[in-house]
């Protein structure tokens, strides 16, 4: 498969403290990539830095042979979505999604168009008009998946966005995020600390310990032969 996102020897440091270690990372187009490791392992600074949000201290990242950094954020084609979603509680479904539409100034008629096919995507064209407050916390994840789809981008960074969800809507969700992924052949990077999510939903899995990958693999590999001791025994917990 041809790369499509390509970390390049990336360090991290916050002050003193090196949060991530001369990464390598390549990810295809339409692949499904799990950053899984503990709290504190540097999965989520290095989501960041591929948004843009964070700069590596050394290093580059590329996407689509593009450094990140010289293309402007709105110019970006990345969703992002968090576990803390955070929809405005003061606005209807519809209006939240539209929000970010607003912000970069699209006209009405577009916008109406564009909140029409997000909401289709996450199937929740019935609830546009309610409040957050009336949906449940698993159609509430929808509307903020809804609006990182809003742009139709090609990259949905995801952080442990279903993290505030109990069981059972925590495994809906993994199903719809995989029927997503499948359906608009995105490219998703989705980090969290959770085992069997990861293995799970992924295509591969990158499971990361003090900053560094100690193997990525297919999860049957990490699963099966995990590389190190450290892959063992973190993949062998149970939550
Ligand atoms: P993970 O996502 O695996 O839990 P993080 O990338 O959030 O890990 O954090 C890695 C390390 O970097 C942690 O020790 C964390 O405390 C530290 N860190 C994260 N963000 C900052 C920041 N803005 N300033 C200083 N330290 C940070």
């Amino acid at each position: 498969m041809a790369e499509f996102i390509r970390f390049d020897r990336i360090t991290k440091f916050y002050g003193a403290l090196c949060v991530v270690e001369n990464l390598d990372l390549s990810i295809a187009k339409g692949e499904f990539v799990s950053l899984l490791g503990p709290s504190g392992s540097g999965k989520t600074t290095l989501l960041m830095m591929l948004a843009g949000f964070e700069q590596p201290t050394s290093g580059a990242i590329l996407v689509d042979g593009q450094a990140v950094n010289d293309v402007p954020t709105h110019r970006r084609d990345m969703g992002v979505v968090f576990q803390s979603y955070a929809l405005f509680p003061h606005m209807t479904v519809g209006e939240n999604i539209a929000f970010p539409l607003q912000m970069r100034g699209l006209g009405k008629a577009e916008i109406a168009e564009r909140v029409t096919r997000a909401l289709d995507m996450v199937q929740l064209s019935t609830m546009r008009e309610r409040r957050p407050s009336q949906l449940s916390g698993g159609q509430q994840q929808r509307v903020a998946l809804a609006r990182a789809l809003v742009f139709e981008p090609r990259v949905v960074l995801m952080d442990e966005p279903l993290g505030a969800l109990d069981k059972q809507l925590r495994e809906q969700m993994q199903l719809d995020i995989r029927d997503l992924h499948r359906r608009l052949g995105l490219t998703i990077v989705f980090v969290t600390h959770d085992q069997s999510e990861a293995l799970t939903m992924s295509d591969r899995v990158a499971v990361f310990n003090k900053g560094r990958i100690e193997q990525i693999g297919t999860p049957r590999q990490v699963y099966d032969e995990p590389a190190t001791r450290f892959v063992a025994e973190f993949i062998g917990e149970t939550n």
